[in-house]
């Protein structure tokens, strides 16, 4: 509600886009402008990317719908620039984590879900700014990934949970140009004002990163 601070300029911003197109398709100079007019466009308050229902960020991620009460509609990295991914654990099973995310009530949710298997659900687009690290400003800034599991539990983490899940944070790290350090990499505990504890102190950092530098460097 009223996040769009500068939406009242976005007729003014859109009457001089059509200006602009205007002018440049007189001038002859589409192909040159229409990539810097994209951009332009996609910057404006209000505008957003089109959406197709069931697209994912991550090609071997499927997709279910979190509830819309549970993140927020942006154009990212064009409104915000994403530098972070943000660690989190279910607490749960897989299943009650897909629930919860569906639920308007819940007032959270995170990008994916990590199944203990290996398997990804996406829930939310990338584009938009999910409710997943309790702080306005990392959430705007980051991906949320969840896990399958209790923090408590060791055996949580499993082989393929960890494999599979660099694989996606190697991605989202290539796609903007993330570095691949704990800095960027984070626990949703380290995040300010987090009251969580998620990974916990089973989640074995040095052994994701390398993993994630791996998936990387395979991928390059
Ligand atoms: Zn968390």
């Amino acid at each position: 509600m009223g996040e769009r601070k500068a939406s009242k300029n976005g007729g003014r911003l859109l009457g001089r886009r059509s200006l602009l197109m205007g002018g440049a398709a007189a001038a002859g100079l589409v192909v040159l402008a229409r990539e810097d007019l994209v951009r332009l466009y996609w910057q404006a308050p209000g505008a957003q990317k089109p959406r197709t229902e069931g697209d994912v960020d991550f090609t071997k991620a499927s997709w279910v719908a979190a509830s819309p009460a549970n993140y927020r509609a942006a154009d990212r990295p064009d409104d915000y620039s994403i530098d972070m991914v943000v660690i989190h654990i279910t607490q749960g099973s897989f299943d009650s984590a897909v629930q919860v995310f569906q639920n308007p009530a819940h007032r959270a949710a995170a990008h994916y879900i990590v199944r203990r298997d290996g398997h990804i659900t996406q829930m939310i687009r990338e584009l938009d700014v999910a409710y997943h690290a309790g702080n306005r400003d990392y959430n705007e800034r980051s991906i949320g990934i969840e896990h399958e599991g209790v923090v408590e539990d060791p055996s949580a983490f499993t082989d393929e949970m960890y494999a599979a899940s660099a694989q996606l944070t190697a991605r989202i790290c290539a796609r903007y140009d993330i570095p691949v350090d704990r800095q960027h990499i984070i626990g949703h505990v380290e995040v300010p004002g987090s009251d969580h504890t998620c990974p916990g102190p089973h989640f074995d950092w040095d052994r994701y990163l390398r993993l994630v530098r791996e998936a990387r460097t395979t991928e390059a």
